[in-house]
């Protein structure tokens, strides 16, 4: 089925215009705008956070997505001035970490995947965070447990010293510009600096962040100090100052890595690690963790191939290992190639997809975890043989024993036709399917010079550990809860490691020319939110902005398949799936994605989610 790049009607457009203004002002609505301004002034102004936000926009000089428009806006006078994508990327996301700072920011880490039309390359960043050099397999295994049990979940294991790595953020950034950018850092940083010093308007979705998290931020004094002032979540339309994180960024700005991976900032990290700033009684025990600045020394960002798939004549390059983001979607597509899926009714399409993602988690959870540890099987799971035998498993209706089904891993061994191969037995590898973060941010930049950028960072939990750095207005990620605490298997905790990851920003380019960039948060459900995107461009004609919008299903090999039930049409799907044997488990939403579409005419179209995470910002130059 032909890609549909059209865009559709304009009804099919969302655009979030609460108020009349900007664009949308035509000369006879002066009036009545008199008439509003009275009104206005009579019953308290709207606050900035209502203020029209696009999500979808279109025009031929570069483009923006976010789930913020103040960061797109930043990424967009960026390329206005003069900037490359990669410049914006990294000022968005440096905007990002002020106004979402419970998702991005300084304290985490993160998959970058540039694209240059000039060259039809691709090249990723990896800056995900690291295990110091004193972790060992049982990281989360409760001391006072006589079985060996791991330390509950939430908040112990999320809220501790011993969650953080050593963040790859900031060096991301550093490295990203250097290679592939055309501004100095610091100049980069201004804008956001600018934000967190003058303050912004507190908006729906950074109030309940802080409210969703109030235990765990009323447990160490410099987060309670910065966001709960007075014990109180910053209202709703008030101004939020955060000067700690403006002079952080400055000496980022003025001094470069050095200060933050071996200086003041590396020592300050270091010593909230080891000593969390507790309030004198704690609601929950916080445990310590042991990083070093000999850890913070160390950190490298990983400059890596894309991972590269090819679906119907489409070329996709996505996030290798230590995501599993581009493998396990490239592999959910292989699963896909020789179904007719375009050519189904919807529901029994879904089907297949959602088993095609069962089988693809049964290989991710088995095989992969960071390369410079595992051997991953790469050769055989890619092998076109090892993805015929595999998809013989696909039933045509409805999952095999009704539902709550668990599929084996295959065995990719015999498929390996490596040279070198190593591997010779199956891993033995212990599962357990822990519950995993829904936070995250994803961004996309593209230009007019054919630079695209598909950037998602995180600090795993909505608020990373809970633990700001005292004085630095950052907080500290949580993201060695993505290791496994199941021991043997490839994505066990060791020094130095990377946890395997989930995040999967891609970019896919069309057969005549045409280019589009996405992604998504969502812990592991960003994988089927991807491979779902693809398909629904590919497969199903629509555009990138129905394409984003369209109700989600996720199977990651856990029995249930997960259900998004809030959005038109996902019900009617959803019995369907029902009355073929799928067992169903509701949220409320999954992912918040955002994506470019870069015609080879040189149109772009930026998308931003319309409903999701209170919906996001799309922007362009004309
Ligand atoms: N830590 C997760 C990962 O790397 C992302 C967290 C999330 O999206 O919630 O896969």
């Amino acid at each position: 089925m032909a890609w549909d790049l059209s865009l559709r009607p304009l009804r099919s457009l969302t655009v979030k215009r609460r108020w009349l203004w900007g664009a949308r002002v035509r000369p006879w609505l002066f009036g009545l705008w008199g008439i509003l301004l009275m009104l206005g002034l009579l019953w308290g102004w709207p606050t900035p956070a209502q203020s029209p936000v696009a999500t979808v926009a279109t025009g031929r000089g570069g483009a923006v997505a976010s789930v913020d428009d103040r960061a797109t806006q930043i990424g967009l006078q960026v390329l206005q001035q003069g900037g490359n994508a990669v410049d914006a990327a990294v000022a968005t996301a440096a905007a990002l970490g002020v106004v979402e700072p419970f998702s991005a920011g300084i304290g985490g880490g993160g998959f970058m995947v540039i694209y240059n039309r000039a060259t039809d390359t691709a090249v990723t960043l990896d800056g995900r965070e690291e295990a110091p050099a004193a972790v060992t397999p049982n990281l989360f295994t409760d001391p006072d447990s006589a079985t060996g049990a791991p330390l509950p979940f939430y908040p112990q294991r999320i809220s501790s010293g011993l969650a953080v790595g050593v963040p790859g953020t900031p060096l991301n950034w550093a490295t990203a510009v250097a290679r592939y950018g055309t501004r100095p850092l610091g100049e980069l940083l201004q804008p956001a600096i600018a934000l967190a010093e003058e303050g912004f308007t507190v908006d729906a979705t950074f109030a309940q962040q802080i409210e969703r998290n109030r235990d765990r931020f009323a447990a160490f004094t410099s987060t309670r100090d910065l966001y709960l002032p007075q014990g109180e979540v910053p209202a709703v339309g008030s101004r939020f100052r955060n000067p700690d994180l403006a002079r952080t960024y400055r000496q980022l700005a003025d001094g470069g890595m050095n200060p933050f991976y071996r200086g003041e900032i590396a020592q300050a990290i270091a010593q909230t690690v080891q000593v969390p700033p507790t309030v004198a009684d704690p609601p929950f025990r916080v445990w310590p963790g042991a990083m070093t600045l000999a850890d913070l020394d160390r950190y490298e960002v990983r400059v890596r191939p894309a991972w590269e798939t090819d679906y119907r004549g489409y070329h996709l390059y996505g996030m290798g290992l230590p995501s599993s983001g581009g493998i396990t979607v490239g592999q959910i597509l292989d699963l896909l190639e020789t179904e007719a899926l375009g050519a189904m009714d919807r529901a029994p399409a879904l089907h297949r997809l959602l088993e095609a993602e069962r089988l693809a988690f049964a290989d991710r959870n088995t095989y992969l975890g960071d390369p410079e540890y595992v051997d991953v099987p790469l050769a055989g799971l890619t092998q076109p043989d090892y993805l015929a035998q595999r998809r013989t498993l696909i039933p045509t209706a409805g999952p095999p024993n009704e539902g709550e089904y668990v599929a084996p891993a295959g065995n990719p061994l015999p498929f390996q036709e490596d040279p070198s191969p190593s591997l010779t037995t199956l891993p033995t590898v212990a599962l357990n399917f822990g519950p995993e973060g829904q936070s995250t941010t994803h961004l996309t930049v593209a230009d007019a010079q054919g630079l695209m950028v598909s950037y998602t960072l995180t600090l795993e939990s909505t608020g990373g550990s809970g633990i700001v750095v005292p004085g630095y207005g950052f907080i500290l990620n949580n993201e060695l809860t993505d290791f496994s605490t199941a021991v043997p298997g490839p994505n066990v905790p060791e020094p130095g490691k990377r946890p395997r990851s989930s995040m999967a920003p891609t970019i896919a380019i069309a057969p005549n020319g045409d280019g589009v960039a996405f992604g998504s948060p969502g812990g592991s459900t960003i994988i089927t939110t991807v491979a779902a995107i693809a398909v629904n461009l590919v497969d199903f004609g629509m555009d990138l902005a129905g394409a984003i919008a369209a109700p989600r299903f996720s199977q990651r090999n856990g029995g249930l398949t997960l259900v998004e039930t809030t959005l038109p049409g996902a019900d009617t799907l959803a019995h369907h799936l029902w009355e073929t044997g799928h067992k169903l488990t509701e949220t409320d939403e999954i992912g918040a994605a955002t994506g470019i579409f870069v015609k080879a005419d040189g149109t772009f179209t930026a998308v931003a989610e319309p409903q999701r995470r209170g919906g996001g910002s799309a922007a362009a130059l004309p």
